[in-house]
């Protein structure tokens, strides 16, 4: 367990691994501190058209002043930046020295990934069945409030059959790269390609559908 305070991180990089969360600007803070944005506080993603090298993904997201912002970030930022070694120094209070705990993280990543646990996984209704997908999977993100708080609703394209569904899981299942929901809950029938989904069709579906349940705790 790591206990103590953490300093040193580098703020230049666009991912805070500690806090789980993407630093974007707040236009309300103007060349104030960065805010930080959990996956599950984004709420649209779209891939610019034009810039492949690197692909850029304008991000809308719920910022903690309480206005939804724009954002850019770019792909590898968006999908590596959570597993990316980092250099962060951790002050352990037991020892009073400081320990860089970046290595410790990417070995983490490095075993989960070898054991056959991806970050994130989502169901594809297409496919019938639970798949690794990416941060930049997400095509959109809203809190399912009618069913409860704890639910967050996902718009997700499939990275290998290109199929949007619709997934009802905590905010811990998006946030916390490896960390898995032991259940899954998502619409059977998929949601056409990603040119059938609007704001509306989705927030529609979020509140409407019937969603069934898959375990995701097998691995
Ligand atoms: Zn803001
Ligand atoms: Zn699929």
């Amino acid at each position: 367990m790591l206990t103590g305070s953490v300093f040193g991180v580098d703020n230049e990089q666009m991912y805070d691994t500690l806090r789980a969360s993407y630093r974007f600007h707040c236009p309300r803070n103007p060349g104030g501190e960065l805010t930080r944005v959990r996956l599950s506080a984004f709420r649209r993603l779209e891939r610019l058209p034009g810039a492949a090298h690197p692909a850029v993904y304008r991000v809308t997201y719920d910022c903690a002043c309480g206005e939804a912002h724009q954002g850019l970030v770019t792909h590898a930022d968006l999908d590596y930046g959570p597993l990316a070694p980092v250099e962060i120094e951790f002050r352990n209070l037991l020892t009073g020295r400081s320990e860089p705990v970046g290595d410790e993280l990417a070995e983490i990543a490095r075993s989960e990934v070898q054991r056959g646990n991806w970050p994130w996984r989502l169901y594809c209704s297409r496919e019938a069945r639970l798949k690794p997908v990416w941060p930049s999977s997400l095509a959109m993100v809203a809190p399912a409030q009618e069913r409860s708080d704890e639910f967050i609703g996902v718009a997700v394209t499939c990275p290998s059959c290109g199929a949007v569904s619709l997934n009802l899981v905590s905010g811990a299942h998006l946030d916390v790269p490896f960390y898995h929901d032991r259940i899954v809950r998502y619409v059977d029938r998929p949601f056409g390609d990603a040119r059938d989904l609007t704001v509306d069709a989705f927030h529609h579906q979020l509140h409407s559908a019937r969603f069934d349940a898959e375990r995701a705790d097998l691995l």
